[in-house]
């Protein structure tokens, strides 16, 4: 029988830090429920989305937030990311956030977002405060976007990337531009031209290619290969970066098992994810792991040869769609 997650667990707004193949080890703000977002892409990590909506909300109190972050300091993360199990722009106290934490360490705040809101001006003046936003963009036309990102029914792509355009022309930090490619689907190249086309009006500080390495809400999202990303890089202007995997880290700590199981109620892991995240042994985040999976709360399973960990709550839709 599968078990849930305790409520003390599932209540807290910040997790990790996380190894992010982007940003080194992140704090990460979870600041709206899991999967309450504006897309449903089809190699999102969580599985797929349970409320998909555009309605932003006061979700959880800014200052209870800030108060999450401040006592996890300590951990001494390179970035605190407000990213998780949604989209963060669906929380109206994002500036808050922002600047509540921004109040209190110089560590530096992004935010994982996947640019849907950003036309709005509500949303861009929300994030001014941060240092970096990393939007995404995967689709080179509507009718792509409408495959990948199985986007709420009122957001077009246009409106999108204009978003972002205006954003760019207001916001003094920094824009990673992250482009998720998938094999047969968005990594032909002339699909790739479009996209570059497109990513050139946003005019991104950088651009990171990235591939569905971690299992997918569907199984059709397919990787596409390392040595074709490198090659699809060079169409972008900046020259894209292909994201690695961080090394595995040989980091002394033994983390508790309710930090790991934290971590992967966020998002599928490898041991080396959980070793390099919570600064561990990899042979103490392999114990844990198991553990948790022993214990009924955690799932192991392979995509593309490597064994992921994370929690049943998140596993389990996936696993009940195989088994039909
Ligand atoms: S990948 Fe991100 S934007 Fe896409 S459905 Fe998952 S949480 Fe939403």
């Amino acid at each position: 029988m599968r078990r849930t997650l305790s409520p003390s667990i599932a209540q807290h707004l910040v997790y990790g830090p996380v190894p992010s193949r982007r940003l080194g080890r992140s704090l990460g703000v979870d600041l709206v429920p899991l999967k309450t977002c504006t897309y449903d892409c089809v190699y999102c990590q969580l599985g797929r989305t349970t409320r998909k909506t555009v309605r932003r909300q006061r979700g959880a109190d800014p200052d209870a937030v800030v108060a999450q972050v401040r006592d996890r300091l300590s951990s001494k993360p390179d970035v605190i990311a407000l990213a998780g199990s949604g989209e963060p722009t669906l929380h109206a106290g994002i500036g808050a956030v922002i600047d509540g934490v921004k109040a209190i360490t110089d560590v530096p705040v992004a935010v994982i977002t996947n640019g849907s809101l950003i036309s709005r001006p509500a949303v861009r003046r929300g994030l001014a405060a941060a240092d970096i936003v990393l939007p995404s963009l995967d689709a080179p036309d509507e009718g792509l976007f409408q495959q990948v990102n199985r986007p709420h029914a009122s957001l077009r792509l246009a409106d999108v990337v204009a978003g972002m355009a205006a954003f760019r022309e207001s916001y003094a930090g920094e824009i990673w531009l992250e482009v998720m490619l998938l094999a047969s689907l968005t990594d032909p190249v002339p699909e790739v031209r479009a996209l570059a086309e497109l990513a050139a009006r946003i005019a991104p500080d950088r651009i990171q290619l990235n591939t569905a390495v971690r299992p997918p809400a569907e199984s059709f999202a397919a990787p596409v290969d390392k040595t074709t990303l490198e090659e699809l890089a060079a169409l972008f202007t900046p020259h894209a970066e292909v994201v690695v995997d961080l090394p595995a880290s040989d980091g002394g700590g033994v983390a508790v098992a309710a930090d790991v199981l934290e971590l992967l109620s966020r998002r599928p892991c490898t041991v080396a994810d959980i070793a390099t995240g919570l600064a561990m042994h990899h042979g103490e985040a392999l114990k844990a792991a198991t553990a948790l999976v022993n214990e009924g709360v955690a799932d192991v399973y392979t995509h593309e040869g490597r064994s992921f960990y994370v929690v049943t709550t998140i596993a389990a839709p996936r696993r009940e769609e195989e088994e039909r």
